[in-house]
């Protein structure tokens, strides 16, 4: 099988799209889908995934699928390129789950750092629903389904992938090449490879309450900036600040351009000439916010009005979604036949299994038979 380049990623809508994910993942999957290196590529929304922990309330999941499509649109996802689609209308993903499932152990899953601290955020862990549990497993199915040699995503998901790569090391050893082998693909800036929350947490999420959504305003991105942790430590003006572990340098690290001093605040050439002097003392946090917010606001303005448009058409955009899934299904299912074909279940497609048994019940029972014919032959004598 000719290895093509493809990239497969995905979201889970349990809420609108942040800041976080558009500087761990959508910038660059757009990046690479526009690179012209990629033969396919995959964009998932997770939605089965999501209920291993939001199986309570569908409803959430039900309206940020369209939240998360309209995210991805107005990010320049575009779907003449880079296939959408919605996770639980692909029945061959759980298939594929079910055979990985059986070359994973217990101990296995319950060692995943990122799942051991979503469960610590989630208050699971006295009683842990077994569809969470596995969920690495269901995501190496979602990367391998679509022949993925390439996962654009942020640190969280190393697990993930390298849970997946071991999938693929055991079915390969097992029944064959069959699966291909993915890699992750982090961001190369370290600032973006995981965006801290508004509140100085290590990780931005929708379920932390602590993000700046795509789709926010300019006044509620300008409100929530100012409400951001910076370093304790500095109190005066004239203190020696901390740039480093200071959510609003990380965050400048991930979006502020030369460009953006240029516009913004040409008292100071670039970043670096920026965090000397608030590490010398001398400059407030509030004006290094209101820069902050400015870049944000920079960043988000285009990606706002790309969202309007696509907000005034909502039917044309689950159809995009439609289509998306239905092309994704065809790609699932000629993995799913390859894979079928390699754990020798594939009874009903195999033409020359049937043969084989038709041959040999027959041979059975012409031996039957000779060996009839040859007791009588006996029994006369
Ligand atoms: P949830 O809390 O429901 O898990 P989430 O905010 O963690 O939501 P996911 O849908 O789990 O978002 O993650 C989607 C993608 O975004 C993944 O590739 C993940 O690595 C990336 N991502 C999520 N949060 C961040 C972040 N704060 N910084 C960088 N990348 C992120
Ligand atoms: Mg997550």
């Amino acid at each position: 099988m000719e290895q093509k380049k493809i990239f497969m990623t995905g979201d889970r809508p349990t809420g609108k799209l942040h800041i976080g994910h558009y500087v761990g993942a959508l910038r660059r999957r757009v990046e690479l889908q526009n690179s012209g290196l990629y033969d396919e590529c995959y964009v998932m929304i997770a939605d089965t995934q999501a209920l291993t922990d939001y199986y309570d309330n569908p409803d959430r999941i039900r309206e940020s699928v369209i939240e998360v499509a309209l995210d991805y649109l107005s990010c320049g996802v575009d779907p003449s390129r880079s296939t959408i689609f919605v996770q639980s209308r692909i029945p061959e993903l759980f298939e594929l789950t079910c055979y990985y499932l059986d070359l994973v152990t217990l101990s296995r899953l319950e060692r995943n750092p990122t799942v051991k601290s979503e469960m610590r955020q989630k208050g699971m862990e006295d009683s842990i629903p077994v569809g969470f549990l596995c969920y690495p497993v269901s995501q190496a199915a979602d990367i391998t389904a679509f022949d993925a040699d390439t996962v654009p995503a942020g640190e969280d998901q190393a697990p993930m992938v390298e849970q997946c790569q071991e999938i693929v090391h055991k079915f390969n050893s097992l029944y064959g090449e069959t699966l291909v082998m993915p890699h992750l693909l982090l961001p190369e800036n370290d600032s973006c490879k995981r965006l801290p929350g508004l509140d100085g947490k290590a990780k931005m999420s929708k379920s932390l309450n602590n993000c700046i959504y795509l789709s926010d305003d300019e006044q509620t991105v300008n409100k929530k900036v100012m409400t951001m942790f910076t370093d304790p430590m500095h109190l005066n003006i004239n203190d020696k600040g901390h740039t480093k572990d200071n959510p609003v340098f990380i965050y400048l690290d991930a979006f502020a351009t030369d460009d953006h001093f240029r516009r913004f605040y040409s008292q100071y050439e670039n970043l670096e000439a920026l965090k000397r002097k608030y590490e010398d003392g001398g400059l407030g946090d509030v004006e290094v916010k209101r820069f902050l917010a400015r870049v944000i606001n920079d960043v988000l303005e285009p990606i706002r009005q790309k969202r309007h448009e696509y907000e005034n058409d909502i039917p044309g955009v689950y159809r995009i979604l439609e289509e998306g899934t239905e092309k994704a299904r065809a790609k699932a299912m000629a993995t799913i036949h390859r894979v079928r074909r390699a754990i020798k279940i594939n009874y009903f497609e195999d033409r020359k299994l049937i043969e084989k048994q038709v041959k040999r019940f027959k041979k059975q029972h012409q031996d039957e038979e000779n060996l009839k014919a040859y007791l009588a032959k006996q029994k006369k004598a």
